[in-house]
């Protein structure tokens, strides 16, 4: 190739000499620190960062180059030429896609109200510039509607993270999960409670669990499959899914019964004490026992562990949401923290004040007029967030309730694989008059798009990373765009200046380095000149912040709730309609609330466990990622295996009452006798045959929810599992 540049940076990258660069991993916006070499303008090799801060490498990450130059890349715009869901598309120019997009838009909003047009964006949508000028209160959801006039941006908040993100965190100390902080390294006894750490993006939490364990922490595992974290730690407690919220509660109810619990800090700090000590009388040691099958000698010594060896920290995450009382489950556990005085102190659960960022974000407001869908069904949610729920979307669309909508952006998502009963979702998107897809390969939702735009890996941006700690570094593009695929922020923004309100949204990655900098451009300057990245001051640890009125916005001690103090019975829940207190719910199609369906379905179904090769779905064409493992499997206890005359290995069929699904067996120790994991992410058009066809989400559930947060109840459902016939018929 012809270069015209005079750069000898650049002519040495083109001169087949591998150039090494100290960059950050562009396959998810987790931001580790790596080397890169590249060759002829080509992403070649990677490694982990070596002596430089957050220095890491996973295996997706290792599988960069195979990623930036997979040939499922989408290269150009594609416009539809067939029917809705057939997969016939043409190649467009930018300016033609655009011209499509903007001009439906115009002609929705004046046929039907700006409010027909809505918005939802995923994991893939993550980068942090995206998500500091894009997004709203609940990180993700795209704002580009609002200045458009529609309040119908939604996001996968709608089944991930809110619940024990926002929800269950604000109604009880009147801050976000993003605040709460364990500390690890101070404490005595580290307690993960339905998070598995080691396949965060980037597992950094991991590495320094490990450390303290190291150290001589204890670490309890309480899980209902024995997950990577649950095999390292010193104990597993073993508790049937959907039901930690009763272990919760008769850990409080041996920790009040005792007297353990913190006198002065549940005097001085919090509300509704007396009436959460009569509601726990029931959740005695025996009745949990027999909710949650966790043995009750195992109950009361980990309900006195907890409160006696101080200070014990909490690392949980949305292992919780997905049962019947998903959000008040969570509630419990941080009860359980706060009552036995680990809470903001050292070794405990701390809380972090919200860093000072140094951005200046366009201030776009709600827009005024109807709700969001699913604002008045979530009130709570929506009030919490300012987004609609996803989960009302098919209503919208196939009832027009509660009014119509007619088009939808896809930035960065894949509904499909990730929402329950996906055939439902597949009905609303036929009945579309607009359906927009952003992404970097082909997704299912992208067969019914009208319009198909291709996004940039963030090896192909420049942009800037903050980290835990107050370390920044900028991005740096470490290879150009593959094809005409551009930066989604840009996509954005250009839509945007096309809709008339351009000036929201930066419009080129120069001025969102300036504005992202804007209140400190001296940082931005030094960034500019450094290599790794900078570390701004950083403060000394206070705790106790509630005495010293840290935390609330008037300067006066206490929490930022209406109460001013923890709420265990929250005035914000009771305001919405819901109870007020961490009330338990069984799950609603588990052993004991569904007894017929039991008898058919005797196996208890969890699903939403993460593997290491995947981020969510993607990664599945992959060649390297799917040698780790090439099929969506069971995974399946011995016993209930040889009543079945399964084998490991075995191809099995999956049914619920809603349908089935072909999978393959892993016979193992890990779950429980009588529960199965089934491996989520399955279902995308660019898959290996064996993920395509093996999408979990035809035996979950649209309408069995958490009437708190909406999300759906992934892991506390019923199934069976047989072994297939040669040629058994399955759902694809
Ligand atoms: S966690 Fe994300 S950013 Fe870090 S190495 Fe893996 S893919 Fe790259």
């Amino acid at each position: 190739m012809y270069l015209e540049t005079t750069d000898p940076q650049i002519r040495k990258e083109w001169s087949g000499v591998r150039v090494k660069k100290n960059v950050l991993c562009g396959v998810c916006p987790g931001g580790c620190a790596i080397e890169a070499e590249v060759e002829e303008g080509k992403l070649a090799a990677v490694h982990p960062g070596k002596n430089v801060p957050f220095g890491n490498l996973c295996v997706r990450g290792k599988a960069a180059p195979e990623i930036v130059y997979s040939p499922d890349r989408l290269h150009k715009p594609l416009l539809r030429t067939g029917e809705r869901g057939e997969g016939k598309f043409r190649q467009a120019s930018w300016d033609e896609a655009l011209d499509v997009v903007v001009s439906k838009m115009e002609e929705l909003k004046n046929c039907y109200g700006p409010q027909s047009m809505a918005s939802h964006s995923g994991r893939g949508a993550f980068e942090q510039s995206l998500g500091d000028f894009c997004n709203g209160a609940d990180l993700v959801a795209l704002k580009l509607l609002w200045p458009f006039g529609s309040p119908n941006t939604a996001s996968d908040g709608s089944l991930c993270y809110v619940s024990y993100g926002m929800l269950a965190p604000i109604t009880t100390f009147g801050i976000p999960a993003t605040s709460l902080l364990p500390d690890f390294e101070n404490s005595n006894l580290i307690v993960v409670w339905g998070a598995n750490p080691i396949t965060d993006s980037p597992p950094f939490l991991f590495k320094r669990i490990v450390e303290a364990q190291k150290q001589g922490k204890k670490v309890i595992a309480i899980d209902h499959m024995k997950s990577d974290i649950a095999q390292r730690a010193d104990q597993w407690i073993a508790v049937r899914s959907g039901t930690d919220g009763a272990l919760a509660l008769g850990l409080i109810h041996i920790i009040i019964e005792e007297g353990l619990y913190d006198r002065e800090f549940v005097h001085h700090w919090t509300v509704g004490f007396e009436e959460l000590k009569d509601y726990v009388k029931k959740f005695t040691p025996e009745e949990v026992e027999r909710i949650t099958w966790v043995p009750q000698e195992q109950v009361i010594s980990l309900a006195r562990e907890i409160a006696q060896v101080r200070p014990a920290t909490l690392r949980t995450y949305t292992g919780l949401e997905y049962s019947n009382s998903g959000v008040q489950n969570i509630r419990a556990a941080f009860i359980l923290w706060a009552i036995t005085g680990n809470l903001d102190v050292p070794g405990g659960l701390t809380i972090g004040l919200p860093p000072r960022l140094p951005m200046e974000g366009a201030d776009i407001p709600l827009p005024s007029g109807p709700l969001p869908f699913g604002g008045e069904k979530y009130p709570l949610f929506y009030a919490l967030t300012g987004s609609a729920h996803f989960m009302e979307f098919p209503r919208a669309v196939l009832e027009g309730k509660p009014y119509p909508v007619k088009g939808l952006l896809i930035n960065g998502a894949s509904t499909l694989t990730s929402y329950p009963q996906p055939g439902i979702f597949e009905e609303a998107y036929r009945n579309l008059e607009l359906l927009v897809v952003i992404d970097r390969f082909f997704t299912r939702d992208a067969l019914f798009a009208d319009v198909v735009l291709p996004a940039t890996t963030y090896f192909e941006i420049n942009s800037y990373q903050r980290y835990p700690g107050g370390y920044v570094r900028l991005r740096r593009k470490v290879v150009e765009p593959v094809g005409e695929a551009k930066n989604d922020l840009l996509i954005i923004a250009e839509l945007a200046k096309r809709l008339g309100f351009g000036e929201c949204f930066p419009q080129s990655e120069e001025e969102l380095l300036e504005k992202a900098f804007a209140k400190d451009p001296n940082l931005l300057q030094q960034l500019r000149e450094s290599k790794d990245g900078v570390q701004t001051p950083k403060q000394p640890p206070k705790f106790r912040k509630y005495e010293a009125g840290l935390l609330r916005k008037d300067g006066l001690p206490g929490f930022p709730t209406p109460s001013g103090k923890v709420e265990l019975v929250s005035a914000l829940l009771t305001k919405h309609g819901y109870d007020g207190l961490p009330v338990y719910v069984d799950p609603v199609e588990g052993p004991q609330g569904a007894a017929d369906t039991y008898g058919k379905y005797p196996l208890i179904l969890n699903t939403g466990a993460r593997i290491p090769s995947t981020f969510r779905s993607q990664h599945l064409n992959i060649p390297s990622l799917v040698k780790l493992q090439n099929k969506p499997q069971v995974l399946i206890h011995p016993k209930d295996a040889a009543v079945r005359g399964i084998h490991d290995g075995d191809k099995v069929v999956i049914k619920t009452i809603r349908g089935e699904v072909l999978f393959w067996a892993q016979v193992t120790e890990k779950v429980l006798p009588g529960a199965v994991e089934v491996n989520q992410g399955g279902g995308s058009p660019v898959q290996v045959k064996e993920w395509r066809e093996g999408n979990v989400n035809f035996l979950t559930d649209f309408d069995n929810r958490d009437p708190i947060s909406g999300f759906p109840i992934f892991k506390a459902l019923l199934c069976e599992v047989e072994k297939a016939k040669e040629n058994g018929a399955f759902r694809e």
